[in-house]
């Protein structure tokens, strides 16, 4: 159990050095009580002090890693309840069954499917992270050559799905290398299961019906030897689910509760492709640090990776694009050049809609601190000397012959004073991008 600032203080030096960067030994021992520094910030703390400390020091989710390479994942970590409190840290991975009852074509079939499932959205790409194979043909030989042919067809990261642990056995010795996650180990199969994680150094899942059941199996394991954990309290309806992972991550962050202080995986492979995409997007909202789904339907991928990616921004930092020049198509010297700022929702909307004209043209993007156009305006983050110095540094006069510069319709009344800071002429561009291609086409 977490110990208190006070009780931690007792284990330091008390020399109140400062070299840990704190003005006293009491002042670090609340913020390692809070989870704000770290221990090893003390460069003369006992190693026996060290030891116990180190416990109270430790994240209360732990972080577990697997795959290897670009394409290993790492979930868990998480420090708070709820994303303006802080952030959140670790995005959930999202993964893909493949039965190991498929084969040859199939198998390759359905493995470029997964390997395609990547998309890009607001310039970033978002994909799969991970291919479970599935024990269905009940078969430890089946179940190994699935698991190798996987290996050998993806470099994403790998999740073995039996209860078996001779199934599971049999299939960790060709892939170990790609360090997959074992999942899982239930009451009574525990003991094997952390004996085959341990020897392979994989982590594994640990698998009950209820938040008290998981609490003790992950304690069996831990003492087995098996330290990177993952939780799943599958066999239950979406409801109790929900309920059962926000209690494990209440209790985990609250009352630093070690035994139930790991990541969490869900596996939606019940239902047709319309009701797994609700229901993962769910357990991605509350608390699914990874979620396995059955469906290939980039329909319904897509928007389980923008939850995901919507859910694991950082609520206190607008995403934002570099203030520049963005050249769309291959304009020239008598080019349209517009401006818009630097929110990349802003801005991905724009560029997409001058591409949909056609029109090759220069869209300078303004430093407004990731904020949209009116909210910048209204901020005075966007005016006639914030748009006139962008222009000067990104030397747009250079570009073009002419002098005429479209702006977004809703800060019209810029027009005047842009105008004189520039020495531009103004043209007032649509409110909404979507009519940037009409206005392209019959106003340009
Ligand atoms: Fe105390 Fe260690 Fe910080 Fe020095 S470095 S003030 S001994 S906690």
């Amino acid at each position: 159990m977490a110990l208190t600032g006070l009780e931690i203080f007792k284990l330091l030096p008390k020399t109140n050095c400062k070299k840990c960067g704190m003005p006293t030994c009491l002042a670090f021992a609340m913020q390692l009580a809070q989870k704000r520094a770290r221990l090893d910030a003390c460069p003369d703390v006992s190693e026996e002090a060290k030891k116990v400390l180190a416990a109270a020091a430790a994240p209360p989710i732990r972080l577990v890693k697997f795959g290897v390479g670009d394409n290993q994942v790492q979930v868990g970590q998480e420090t708070v309840m709820f994303r303006h409190e802080e952030k959140f840290y670790n995005p959930t991975v999202i993964g893909v069954t493949v039965s190991d009852k498929l084969s040859g074509e199939a198998l390759k079939h359905r493995i470029e499917a997964i390997n395609a499932l990547q998309f890009e959205r607001v310039g970033a790409r978002i994909s799969v992270g991970a291919v479970a194979v599935v024990n269905e043909s009940g078969s430890a030989e089946a179940f190994a050559a699935a698991a190798a042919a996987v290996k050998d067809s993806t470099s994403l990261a790998m999740i073995l799905v039996s209860e078996s642990p001779d199934a599971i056995s049999a299939a960790v010795g060709g892939v170990a290398a790609a360090a997959p996650l074992l999942a899982c180990a239930t009451a009574e199969t525990s003991e094997a299961m952390a004996r085959i994680a341990r020897d392979n150094n994989c982590p594994l899942v640990a698998k009950a019906e209820s938040v008290e059941a998981l609490a003790e199996l992950t304690d069996k394991i831990k003492t087995a030897g098996v330290e990177d954990i993952v939780l799943s309290h599958n066999g239950s309806s979406l409801s109790e689910q929900l309920s059962g992972f926000s209690k494990i991550r209440a209790l985990s962050l609250k009352k630093n509760f070690r035994p139930l202080g790991y990541p969490t995986v869900s596996f939606v492979t019940d239902g047709d492709t319309d009701t797994q995409a609700a229901t993962a997007i769910s357990l991605i909202c509350k608390y699914s640090s990874i979620v396995v789904v059955e469906t290939v339907e980039p329909y319904a991928l897509l928007p389980m990776l923008t939850m995901v990616m919507n859910v694991f921004t950082d609520p206190q930092k607008p995403v934002q694009v570099e203030p520049k020049v963005y050249t769309l198509g291959e304009p020239g010297a008598d080019s349209p050049v517009m401006f818009t700022t630097n929110f990349s929702l802003t801005y991905y909307t724009v560029e997409s809609d001058v591409e949909a004209s056609r029109v090759p043209s220069y869209v300078l993007v303004v430093d407004t601190e990731g904020t949209s156009v009116l909210t910048a305006y209204s901020g005075d983050k966007l005016n006639e000397k914030t748009v006139a110095d962008a222009m000067a540094k990104a030397k747009v006069d250079e570009l073009v012959k002419h002098r005429k510069l479209i702006i977004p319709g809703y800060v019209a009344v810029m027009s005047g004073k842009l105008e004189e800071a520039t020495g531009w002429e103004i043209m007032v561009g649509p409110r909404e991008s979507s009519m940037l291609p009409k206005y392209l086409h019959e106003v340009w």
